[in-house]
Parts: structure tokens; sequence; C-alpha cells
């Protein structure tokens, strides 16, 4: 097959291993620059242009979309589904899980345990929505954050009330969460492909942090997690339609509760820890679904 992998650096961990597992198992395999794409919407046979050639070669592409350019990314990807070449994972799926409140939406209308959390936009509510999750402790996040950058701990109502004004006045998008405290600043990452986890790996925050996120001083270690963990994390991706993703989960009193869940997650930390070959498992699953979808289009 001929893969592509859209990413904006071929030299990132992950692009480099998916490109090693690619050759390995006998495939052509290039790096596209999404952000070098450029189409045609509106031509009756969608096309994607890319530094002077036309890309009509592809089997497959492996969307590696980093947060910073999630629309223009998803939407490259949705051309490549235009033009009926097998996406790992879907643009619209993409989408979804990207929003943090869209996904956690989602995930709760389909009874996925999340931590309890509020979303508004008045500053003149601020002290029930303060109540509606619990009081103080609580956590708020810049729903644009990544890598822990905008998620606050405010332990107090009075310090949650000036930081959700302070946000609030300058009209960004946050979201109120209780506190699992019980937690003790760690998380887990379980790597889901195809309905399975095939991974996970416990992130534990440094000293006085609560934060377990690696580039937060974080640090991982291997984790054996329970079915009931199992469980969600696999529902998790399914119901945002993700063939592979990065599911976190919080151990809260109430059983496993969802934090996030990721469409591009780093192969580094999970690979690192769990000595496992992701990357083939993602190359090999390329192979059994792109023949399915490349058989389907011929016969149609
Ligand atoms: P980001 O997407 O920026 O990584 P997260 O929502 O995943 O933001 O939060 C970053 C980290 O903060 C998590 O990995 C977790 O360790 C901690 N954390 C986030 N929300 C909570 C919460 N409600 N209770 C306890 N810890 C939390």
């Amino acid at each position: 097959m001929k893969i592509g992998i859209l990413s904006r650096n071929a030299n990132l961990y992950s692009t480099k291993r998916l490109v090693e597992a690619c050759i390995q198992r006998g495939h052509e395999v290039e790096v596209i620059d999404t952000l070098s794409c450029y189409m045609n919407i509106t031509a009756n046979k969608p096309k994607i242009h890319y530094k002077g050639r036309i890309l009509n070669e592809f089997d497959a592409i492996i969307p590696r979309i980093g947060s910073d350019i999630t629309f223009y990314g998803t939407s490259v990807v949705r051309q490549f589904e235009m033009m009926n070449v097998y996406t790992l994972n879907k643009s619209i799926a993409i989408t979804r899980s990207r929003d943090k409140l869209r996904s956690m939406q989602i995930l709760a209308g389909h009874n996925v345990n999340l931590p309890i959390t509020g979303f508004a936009s008045s500053p003149d509510d601020i002290e029930d929505l303060i109540k509606m999750v619990g009081g103080a402790p609580l956590v708020i996040k810049l729903l644009e954050g990544t890598q822990g950058l905008g998620v606050v701990l405010a332990e107090t109502s009075k310090a949650a009330q000036s930081v959700l004004h302070a946000f609030m006045e300058l009209k960004a998008n946050i979201l109120v969460q209780e506190y699992v405290k019980e937690s003790n600043g760690a998380d887990i990452r379980c790597f889901v492909i195809d309905n399975k986890v095939v991974a996970s790996i416990k992130r534990q925050a440094k000293e006085g942090e609560f934060r377990s996120n690696l580039h937060r001083g974080g640090t991982a270690s291997f984790i054996k997690i329970t079915p009931e963990e199992e469980k969600i994390a696999i529902a998790s991706a399914k119901v945002l339609g993700l063939n592979v993703a990065g599911v976190d989960i919080l151990r809260s009193n109430k059983g496993p509760a969802v934090l996030e869940v990721n469409s591009s997650p780093g192969l580094e930390g999970i690979e690192t820890i769990s000595k496992k070959d992701i990357a083939t498992l993602i190359v090999k699953y390329i192979e059994k679904e792109a023949s399915k979808q490349n058989k389907k289009s011929k016969n149609n």
C-alpha cells in the first residue's frame, strides 16, 4: 500500500515510529505536511494539491492533526475521504473529540461516567455554577487548552469566583469541573485500537501539582487497568467514532471517570513504558480496514 501520514513534523517521535512501522510492513510511506495541502473543493472530482503535484496515489491516510490546526487539518482529512481514500480516524470523529464540550455531551449522552462538569458564559450565575459542580475545590479549564495549560485548581469558592470572573470577562470558553481529589494527581491513558485497549499507562503529577501531563513534569509508569476501566475506554472511543484513541481516565470514588479522548494520541510515552510496538498495531489495523474499504469502493 501507499500510506500517507498527515503530520506537520516528520521528526516527531510518533511520526517517525509510524514511518518505520509502515516500511517494516512493506508499505510505501510519505509524510505529508498538512498545511501544505491545498484543494479545489468545487471540482467535481475532488483532489488535493501538494507542493505542485496532485496526491492521488494513496491507499490510506494516518491523520496526526495537532490541536492548533484542527480546523484546516480536518478539512484535509475530509477531502481525502471525498476521494474515497481510507483514513484511520474520520474527520467527523476528530472534530467531535477536539471540542471538549461536544465530546463530553456525546459521552454523557451514552452514559459514560465523567466528572461533574458545568459550562456557562454569563458571570451572573457564577455562585450557582460553583454549587452545581459540588463547590470548591474545583477545576476550571479553558476549552482551547492542551497539555495541562489552562487547567486551574481553585481551592476555595472565592478563588473559583475570581478566576471564573476573569476568564468570562476575557470571553474565554471555559468549563468548571468537580475536582477528583482521590485520583491523587494521577490519571490513566488507555490506548485504544479497534475496540481494544492495547496498552495503558499511569501518569503521576509531580509533588505539589495536580496535573499529571508529562509536559507539566508528570511521570509515567506501567499500570494494569480494571475490566471496568477497559470497558469505559473502549466505549468512549466507540461513541466518538474513533478507531484509534487515547482515553484519559481518573480513578474516582464513583468509579472510572473519563477526562478526555484524544484522536491523535502520542506514541512515545505509551511505547516506552508498555514496551509494545503500537505503531505496528496501527499499521496492521490499517491493512485490514483499508483493504475492506478499497474492495467496497471498487464494487460500487
Ligand atoms: P489537557 O487537555 O490540557 O491535558 P486535562 O483536562 O486532561 O487537560 O487536565 C490536565 C490534567 O489535570 C489531567 O491529566 C489530570 O491529571 C488533571 N485533572 C484534570 N481535571 C481534573 C479533575 N476534574 N480532577 C482531578 N484532576 C484533574
